[in-house]
């Protein structure tokens, strides 16, 4: 077989990303490697691919369980024989695997690098075929870099005791020459192939926001984004708590991830978040370097990352399936004390010496200016980025917040004349003002006791922004007061009216209201690009349903069935037999012969419904 066939048999693509190619002819013709390329870029198909061609088996040193776990799924999914071998196995799984590997049933075997040394392991290791060790998030070997691994520094060691050298490939997402240095010379790689490929992920919109009020604009971001998967990323432990706590609150479909909760549930929270249970997750940074999630559509920095090196990283965690996705950060001031607190209290690494640990400090000092920088520019997000990676860019990108004005006047005039009145209504009904909650269950036609009891669900009022998101009618109050149409009463914690809320109620005075909105992708823009062409809504609907029903049966995420991408272009192209389900970007022979049926049949009562 050769790597095209590869490619198109298992995986289903038609070719190779830029850099791919280069990689795997190099580990195929004997030579160690270095792959840089972005989150999403395709790491993983450049030793996946080797380890099908060469006799043996590769073994693939991965830092996180929850990483080598999805990888081993998505594997098997197209058809490839892989296993894993860490401690969320019990004692009997542990051992079949083991029996597994030594009778050479499998061409990928995941372990993390604690797993190295173990006198078990290492015997069975001697005795097999090692073609490639293949070193995936590589930057752990750097202590320059974030997610310092010290038991990473152990795999060369671990290398030269196997019988044969294999050739050792080593893949990051992390740029950076200081990282890029420590890669090859503490994984000893010999004149390594290497590639670079460009930064830049254009499917990714950039926006920074400075918002008076981080919480109610969260809301509503999350609010706009309802139905869809995203990460919101705090500073603290705290923060995650009070913001997942909103969240759910407010009905959405909130997890949580840090570093205090118990293993127990944070794997739980981490599956619910994977497997679309919970598709919003509310995290610290200590979520994200397992996460392979292809079809998560935002991450919102709800507080500033200390470095771009942090924020690039973890912001290209969305659209990882190649749609247009959306990274936002919201600034505020206090993020720079918080930064630099971390900074100067962070030392928690023990294995640094005292000069090492002052270097680090300076250089983080360095790193946090930029990521202020970023924050405060005017210029293009993108090119900010691209520039302090060391990349050229041209000087505007046309897809971020500060190339596309963010700053829209809605009128809501209708909205603020339902409002006040409404106020008005209850007050004569009553004969006292009441407070905002109460009013927005009016606006909003809750059904709750106090609401009925009170008779308010007589008033003409009641009901009239149901179909409008409670974060919203909570922004519509905000602009009212702020406008001095309404008036906080703070003794009984009411909201009155104001006289001028008449020129509103009874003169035809206007209202405007300035959102800040991520707009969509401008036509033609980078992130419009896609696989081309709009897409049917409804049936994209309609598939991932479809794909959801498949991922249910199977125990698995739903994009280790089909990614987004892939049910994008089977929308456009709307196959109608299994010979064109297979061209679908993403559809290999083992995909086409489990879902092809499923799919089409989806497809074929989506082209009937059309009729
Ligand atoms: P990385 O490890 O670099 O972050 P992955 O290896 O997880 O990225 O790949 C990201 C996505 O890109 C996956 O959904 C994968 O299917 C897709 N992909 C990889 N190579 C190709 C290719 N040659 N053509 C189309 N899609 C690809
Ligand atoms: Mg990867």
């Amino acid at each position: 077989m050769s790597k095209y066939e590869v490619l198109e048999r298992y995986f289903g693509h038609d070719t190779f990303r830029p850099g791919q190619e280069t990689l795997i002819d190099g580990i195929l013709a004997g030579r160690d490697a270095l792959g840089i390329m972005p989150t999403g870029g395709g790491k993983s198909l450049c030793y996946q691919i080797p380890a099908l061609l060469l006799p043996g088996v590769t073994l693939v040193i991965s830092p996180l369980i929850s990483l080598m776990k999805d990888q081993v799924a998505a594997l098997n999914g197209v058809g490839i024989p892989a296993a894993f071998l860490n401690s969320s196995l019990d004692e009997e799984a542990f051992r079949t695997v083991c029996r597994q590997i030594r009778q050479g049933m499998h061409k990928l075997v995941y372990v993390a690098p604690e797993r190295l040394f173990q006198e078990h392991f290492l015997n069975m290791m001697g005795r097999l075929t090692i073609p490639l060790v293949a070193v995936d998030e590589a930057h752990c070997i750097s202590q320059w870099g974030q997610d310092f691994r010290p038991s990473y520094l152990k795999i060369t060691e671990f290398v030269d005791q196997l019988p044969q050298r294999p050739v050792v490939a080593a893949f990051t997402a992390t740029a950076t020459k200081a990282v890029q240095g420590d890669i090859r010379q503490r994984l000893a790689l010999r004149d390594p192939v290497k590639v670079v490929t460009g930064f830049d992920r254009p499917n990714l919109y950039f926006g920074v926001y400075r918002p008076e009020q981080k919480r109610s604009l969260l809301l509503s971001l999350v609010e706009e984004r309802r139905g869809k998967s995203g990460i919101i990323y705090c500073s603290t432990r705290a923060r995650v708590e009070s913001v997942c706590d909103q969240l759910c609150r407010r009905g959405f479909p909130a997890t949580r991830y840090h570093a205090g909760l118990a293993e127990e549930e944070r794997r739980q929270n981490q599956d619910d978040f994977q497997f679309d249970r919970k598709p919003v997750m509310v995290a610290t940074n200590a979520f994200g370097m397992g996460i392979d999630k292809s079809n998560v559509s935002y991450v919102i920095h709800y507080n500033m990352p200390k470095s771009l090196e942090a924020y690039y990283q973890e912001a290209g965690r969305a659209g990882r399936d190649g749609e247009p996705a959306e990274c936002l950060l919201l600034f505020g001031p206090g993020d720079v004390e918080t930064a630099r607190y971390f900074i100067q209290n962070g030392g928690e690494n023990e294995e640094l010496t005292e000069e090492e640990r002052a270097q680090v400090q300076a250089q983080d000092t360095r790193r946090l200016e930029k990521m202020v920088g970023y924050c405060r520019t005017t210029g293009c997000l993108r090119a900010y980025l691209l520039a302090y990676f060391g990349q050229e860019h041209p000087d505007r990108c046309g897809n971020c917040g500060n190339c596309r004005s963010q700053v829209l006047q809605t009128d809501i005039t209708r909205q603020a004349q339902m409002i006040l009145s409404c106020v008005k209504r209850i007050r004569d009904k009553l004969g006292y003002y009441v407070g905002s909650g109460l009013l927005l269950g009016v606006l909003r036609g809750s059904k709750a006791q106090r609401v009925l009891d009170l008779g308010l669900d007589s008033l003409s009022t009641y009901g009239l922004l149901k179909d409008t998101g409670e974060s919203t009618v909570r922004r519509y109050l905000e602009v009212l007061r702020e406008k001095n149409y309404l008036y906080a009463e703070t003794e009984h914690n009411t909201l009155r009216l104001t006289p001028q809320a008449g020129e509103v109620l009874f003169r035809g005075e206007r209202v405007t209201m300035t959102v800040v909105r991520a707009l969509d992708p401008a036509p033609g823009s980078a992130a419009g690009k896609g696989a081309g062409g709009p897409v049917d809504s409804a049936l994209m609907e309609a598939l991932k349903a479809t794909r959801l029903r498949l991922a249910r049966l199977e125990g698995v995420p739903v994009y280790v069935i089909f990614s987004n991408a892939t049910l994008a272009d089977m929308a456009r192209r709307q196959p109608r037999s299994r010979a064109e389900f297979l061209a679908i970007s993403g559809v290999g022979e083992r995909k086409a012969e489990k879902y092809a049926a499923a799919f089409l049949e989806t497809l074929r009562q989506g082209a009937e419904e059309e009729e």
